[in-house]
């Protein structure tokens, strides 16, 4: 048994400035952050998994409209939702993930069902959709992802023909959790939108075992944000935990060589989140802010959006 266990969650990086945020937006935020903490916590205080416990925090945030995930999800190029999730177990390394899914009231689910019900590691578009009904998981319509303010965020984006990233407060949101449990397990999970009118078919990071998402008991766990293209070619998550295990770099270094030097010198703007087996936590971001919070079962507990 582990004395030490902890939570760590985030709800997006980018470009988030004091000025444009609210006090009941700010509010807003850290009760959405606070609620996902207390899912996730409650079941590593009861002895629960890792597992449980990231998947719960991730539910939590998917079921929130102000993230970019699950209910809060972004529009594609084509007026749709798109989502990618991810989930793995740092004790075997096991893994499952969807991508392009649109029916799933909660991605997550379905990439811990993949993970679980299937001899897969990623289903895509309406293979994922499909495998999600007959797993008897909750599906719900587009009324359910709708959201005026997403839709005129991606309308701006239209007429700008670009595709946003996380460039202002109002884009953000790609969830995340990472965990280690009283059995000295970590686990990691991601759940997005993607990016706003990305093109139709465009997967990011996020569900990218290696990329966006790793779990890995002898390194650490890792759940990241940002521009996915770039976290992609760098298989940021992966090399994090690689410059642990050869490089023996600890992770504090290993997350800073990443987010502040690797990705900064290709424009790779954006940020994560990590735990190792010794219950050290990271939350580096080279963007202005990060949604982020955690717990320590010490009674430690931080929430954060800006620097
Ligand atoms: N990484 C996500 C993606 O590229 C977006 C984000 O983190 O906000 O799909």
């Amino acid at each position: 048994m582990s004395d030490t266990f902890a939570i760590v969650i985030h709800g997006g990086a980018g470009t988030i400035s004091a000025d444009t945020m609210t006090p009941e937006k700010h509010k807003a935020y850290t009760e959405g952050l606070k609620a996902a903490l207390d899912a996730g916590y409650t079941i590593l205080a009861k002895g629960g998994t890792s597992l449980d416990a990231v998947q719960a925090a991730v539910t939590s945030l998917e079921d929130c409209p102000l993230f970019n995930a699950g209910k809060g999800a972004v529009f594609n190029n084509k007026g749709q939702h798109e989502m990618d999730a991810a989930i793995m177990n740092g004790k075997d390394k096991t893994a499952g993930a969807v991508c392009g899914i649109s029916r799933a009231k909660n991605p997550v689910a379905v990439a811990r069902a993949v993970m679980e019900h299937t001899e897969h590691v990623l289903l895509a578009g309406e293979g994922a959709n499909q495998f999600a009904e007959a797993q008897g998981l909750p599906l719900e319509d587009d009324a359910y992802f709708y959201n005026e303010f997403r839709y005129r965020q991606w309308q701006e984006a239209l007429q700008e023909d670009k595709v946003q990233l996380d460039h202002s407060e109002k884009k953000m949101g790609t969830v995340g959790a990472v965990a280690l449990d009283q059995f000295g397990n970590l686990a990691a999970s991601t759940s997005t939108g993607g990016m706003t009118n990305k093109k139709y078919g465009r997967v990011g990071d996020s569900p990218l075992i290696g990329a966006g998402t790793w779990a890995d008991n002898n390194t650490c766990a890792i759940s990241c944000t940002g521009h996915g293209e770039l976290f992609i070619r760098s298989v940021v998550a992966y090399d994090i935990a690689c410059l642990m295990s050869y490089g023996k770099e600890s992770l504090h270094d290993a997350c800073n060589e990443v987010v502040m030097q690797k990705l900064v010198a290709i424009g790779g703007e954006g940020g994560l989140i990590a735990i190792d087996k010794a219950g050290n936590i990271e939350m580096p971001f080279n963007s202005s802010g990060m949604y982020r919070a955690y717990r320590r079962n010490n009674g430690e507990e931080k929430i954060a959006i800006y620097k």
